[in-house]
């Protein structure tokens, strides 16, 4: 099986000239889903993770199945408003205007060894908003997985500029 199979394009969505990766078809066929959770998981199989960070929403589905498999906790890292107790937060730019994202201020504890996980790095913009934000805790960022790179917007390659180890299992040329 070829994961990459397993993900559906959809050129134009949410706008032209975008090619949207829909994981969902990933996430529904059984042998996919396991395999790629398997494979973002396998370098620190045995290691000791405390907790990973999933970014909403297709982050948190992901994010439950590794922390799960790394017997680790599960931290959403949510869009602002949603989580009820004491949050921090973090503005960052998208490519039209801003947004911002928020974790509950208790959920990392400093010095916890912590994976962030979403579907897919495209510019880096979310990611290194979501890094700049766990370790303002004071907790480390162990490594960033994510299931697609689109290595043409060098979102990895900033991650890796903030010391970040990423680990991504398919490349899509483009946007
Ligand atoms: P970025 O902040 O530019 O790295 O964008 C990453 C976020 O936007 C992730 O949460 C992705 O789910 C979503 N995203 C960006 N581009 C795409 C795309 N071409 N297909 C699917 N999701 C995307």
């Amino acid at each position: 099986m070829n994961l990459a199979d397993t993900i559906r394009s959809i050129p134009d969505y949410p706008k032209p000239g975008i090619v949207f990766r829909d994981i969902t078809t990933l996430l529904g066929n059984a042998r996919a889903f396991r395999r790629a959770v398997d494979e973002l998981v396998q370098p620190w199989a045995g290691g000791k993770i405390d907790k990973v960070a999933g970014i909403e929403a297709r982050g948190f589905i992901l994010g439950g199945a590794v922390a799960h498999q790394l017997s680790a906790g599960f931290v959403p890292i949510r869009k602002k408003g949603k989580l009820p107790h004491e949050t921090v937060s973090i503005v960052y730019s998208l490519e039209y205007g801003v947004d911002e994202m928020e974790m509950h201020r208790d959920a990392i504890l400093p010095g916890e060894r912590v994976i962030l996980v979403d579907d897919l790095i495209a510019t880096g913009g979310t990611a290194v908003a979501a890094v700049t934000l766990i370790r303002s805790l004071g907790a480390v960022v162990e490594a960033a997985c994510f299931i697609v790179d689109l290595p043409d917007l060098g979102g990895a390659d900033r991650l890796r500029g903030m010391e970040v180890p990423v680990r991504t299992l398919i490349e899509f040329e483009g946007h």
